[in-house]
């Protein structure tokens, strides 16, 4: 294997040393008592970490995009009404799929970098009768970090439904689906959540659940259809197995640890990390004269970091420069700016040594490009947040 790099990318991110060992053992019976047990567990977990005491959790093979599809297959009838509330690349991927299933579509776009605005959206609910409305809550293109609150007490205000796309939150961002009123929250595993590639998560609301239960038209996807999926994660819950689809069984024994070891950490203590680390981040992304793609710092995610290239570094040089580092970082995605931003990612259990490589190779790669960066100044002002 060739020389191992750091992951610094906003997911998949790196996972710790119980979760890739309960990846690496044996491969039990989906039906074995052990495996019930940890089924369970996750289904139980689940609805802590979410902060969903009553909601219906989902465990699937699939990545992030599957539960975006399941919400939208299990939730929309052809014709029925959607809003998105798009802050960025993972607001249109939505948009798209919403459209598959026959919905009709509206979106609302953000500027890169911004939010929508609750008067925008206040406006578009009072226009036409929506089913749903979907949420990003930290779209990884641009960074952006949306307050899902005042946007579900309007769903609910206006009788929508609201669906979040947690996957770059879950975990790490504040977080309590019950209490804020979202109808359904989704994610995948290798985020916040700090387990390899491989799952799509979901936590659906006692009112979701209803909606889909009082369906005139079967869903448009088979494999997605909780009608297969819902009597399995009932069963698992209840100490049984059951079958539809084969569960992905070493990955779920490794987000038994991985759910374990958020829990064990406790959520407050979690955010709380998370946000100093955003902060932290940031704070050294600004002593090195970079610009943030988030307009503002209240809308900057915690789980990762995006920053413009300054004027006289040319973007493609820079990612040469940092392929030479110890620490792998990610390129821009948003199409209209693609080229002039790069992303990091933060989340998880990421290591105060591993921030502090990571600045520095940013430093000494902007350095390289020709912009007077001291990566010795930067951490110090990073350090300053996580330890005042
Ligand atoms: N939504 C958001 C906010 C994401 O960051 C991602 C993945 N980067 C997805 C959806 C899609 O997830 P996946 O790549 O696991 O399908």
């Amino acid at each position: 294997m060739s020389e191992r790099k750091i992951l610094m990318i906003p997911g998949p991110i790196e996972s710790k040393a119980n979760v890739l060992r309960a990846l690496g053992a044996p491969t039990l019976s989906h039906t074995s008592p052990d495996f019930i047990k940890t089924f369970g567990n996750c289904l139980e977990m689940m609805k802590k970490v979410w902060g969903a005491p009553s909601g219906q959790p989902f465990i699937m093979a699939g990545s992030g995009t599957l539960a975006m599809e399941m919400a939208a297959a299990n939730l929309i009838e052809p014709g029925d009404r959607a809003l998105v509330v798009s802050s960025g690349y993972f607001g249109e991927r939505y948009a798209a799929l919403l459209e598959r299933f026959g919905a009709r579509v509206s979106v609302l776009r953000a500027e890169p970098g911004h939010t929508v605005s609750l008067p925008d959206v206040e406006q578009a609910l009072g226009e036409h009768r929506f089913k749903l409305m979907t949420i990003t809550h930290v779209d990884t293109s641009t960074a952006v970090r949306t307050d899902p609150l005042p946007l579900a007490r309007l769903a609910r205000e206006y009788g929508v439904l609201s669906i979040l796309d947690g996957v770059c939150s879950v975990g790490g961002e504040v977080l309590y689906q019950e209490e804020w009123g979202i109808d359904v929250v989704l994610t995948a595993s290798q985020k916040a959540i700090g387990v390899p590639p491989g799952l799509a998560l979901m936590v659906a609301s006692e009112e979701a659940i209803r909606t889909w239960k009082n369906r005139k038209t079967p869903p448009g996807s088979y494999y997605a259809d909780w009608t297969n999926w819902l009597p399995v994660m009932e069963a698992y819950a209840k100490g049984k197995p059951a079958y539809f689809g084969t569960p992905a069984v070493n990955l779920i024994m490794a987000l038994e640890q991985g759910l374990g070891d958020i829990l064990n950490e406790g959520l407050e203590a979690r955010f709380e990390r998370h946000r100093q680390t955003g902060q932290a981040f940031r704070a050294a992304m600004a002593a090195m004269g970079l610009e943030m793609i988030p307009a503002s710092p209240d809308e900057a995610a915690d789980t990762l970091s995006a920053a413009f290239f300054p004027e006289k570094v040319e973007g493609s040089s820079f990612m040469q420069a940092m392929a030479k580092s110890p620490v792998v970082v990610a390129g821009g995605l948003l199409p209209k700016l693609r080229s002039a931003y790069f992303r990091v990612g933060h989340m998880g259990g990421v290591s105060e040594s591993e921030l502090q490589t990571t600045v520095e190779a940013i430093a000494s790669s902007l350095a390289e490009c020709g912009q007077a960066a001291d990566g010795k100044n930067a951490w110090d002002a990073a350090r300053a947040v996580l330890k005042p």
